[in-house]
């Protein structure tokens, strides 16, 4: 009795010099642990004569719950005290300002090629994507641009050579980054059967660099073909679309052109909306702008997908993305679109 009377006083008095929460651990499995003297105490109780265990283990136990009570208040204690301490160290300033996050938006390529594919999507147009590394064979053959064409120094693109090429290895590669989306028509075209009209939206490569080039450009191509497709198809399409992009006064002028896959070719102009058809450094004194390149669709690139060339016709068309978008928004140099600064970006 004795004892267990002495325990307690040394606990109360070692609780009181506790001052932190792992000196309060350290307490608690000094007296509680497994090996702690509580815990070693009721084990012991074993070894006292039957009659008196009763009455020493009821000690042992007011006792055990006495530390564990004191040792959970104590605890509670401390941390309040710690928590103020954090506090106090951490000195917070509450007056800051929170930190503001801009919120983001569509960059305004994306915002037009979105208008466009719409537009398109509104008039019963599918729309068909396909790969951005290409075969040459789709890029220029099946579109009838074979290698010694000259249309092909127009379009000088970036060539991937396949691993399994020797890199110094002279041997021309067959595999390109495509220069048009017009190798998503011909794929297009393989896998359905006339009538149908799709587009082909996509990002296109070429090796240019200027104030209206950058070597990776957005364009839409389009194609509508059937059994009786004819030219006055192409303007009504062509003129509906402008109109929807550019508003319904914007004139619009069909131009001979030529292009390896269309037979006839046209450029479409607008009146220029920046001069309203008056004449000025943009339109080149003309009061017009070209917007896109389009024509009947050349028998040989329906052969190439074995469509009966007596029995369908169709029109294809062309258009840049960031032209279109500079002229939309009057914007003067093609570069400003990729060098990510917001305070150009925020303005669309
Ligand atoms: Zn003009």
């Amino acid at each position: 009795m004795k004892d267990i009377k002495k325990i307690k006083e040394d606990f109360i008095k070692e609780s009181s010099q506790v001052e932190t929460i792992q000196g309060l651990n350290e307490l608690r499995v000094r007296y509680l642990g497994k090996k702690g003297i509580v815990t070693d105490g009721l084990r012991r109780l074993s070894e006292l004569p039957r009659e008196e265990r009763p009455k020493f283990g009821k000690v042992l136990n007011e006792l055990k719950r006495f530390i564990e009570s004191e040792i959970k208040s104590l605890q509670q204690q401390l941390e309040s005290e710690e928590a103020k301490k954090r506090v106090l160290s951490e000195s917070i300033d509450i007056t800051l300002p929170g930190r503001y996050i801009p919120p983001g938006k569509r960059h305004p390529v994306t915002q037009v090629l979105d208008e466009i594919v719409n537009t398109f999507v509104s008039m019963g147009f599918e729309v068909e994507e396909g790969p951005e590394v290409e075969l040459d064979y789709y890029n220029f053959e099946a579109l009838n641009i074979p290698k010694d064409h000259p249309a092909r120094e127009m379009q000088d693109t970036f060539y991937v050579k396949p691993s399994s090429v020797d890199n110094d290895s002279t041997t021309e590669s067959d595999i390109v980054l495509r220069t048009h989306t017009s190798p998503v028509q011909i794929r297009g075209m393989k896998k359905r059967t006339p009538p149908f009209r799709f587009i082909a939206p996509g990002k296109v490569y070429r090796c240019d660099a200027d104030v209206s080039h950058t070597p990776m450009f957005h364009q839409v191509e389009g194609l509508m073909v059937g059994e009786n497709i004819t030219f006055s198809h192409l303007k009504g399409v062509l003129e509906l679309f402008i109109h929807c992009l550019f508003g319904p006064e914007t004139p619009v002028k069909f131009r001979p052109s030529y292009f390896p896959f269309t037979e006839p070719s046209t450029e479409v102009d607008i009146g220029c909306i920046l001069c309203s058809g008056e004449g000025c450094r943009v339109c080149k004194g003309t009061g017009w702008l070209e917007v896109l390149g389009a024509g009947m669709v050349h028998p040989k690139v329906f052969e190439a997908v074995g469509y009966d060339t007596e029995k369908y016709q169709g029109f294809a068309f062309g258009m840049g993305v960031e032209r279109l978008t500079m002229l939309k928004y009057k914007i003067d140099d093609i570069r400003l679109f990729f060098e990510n600064d917001v305070r150009f970006l925020r303005q669309f």
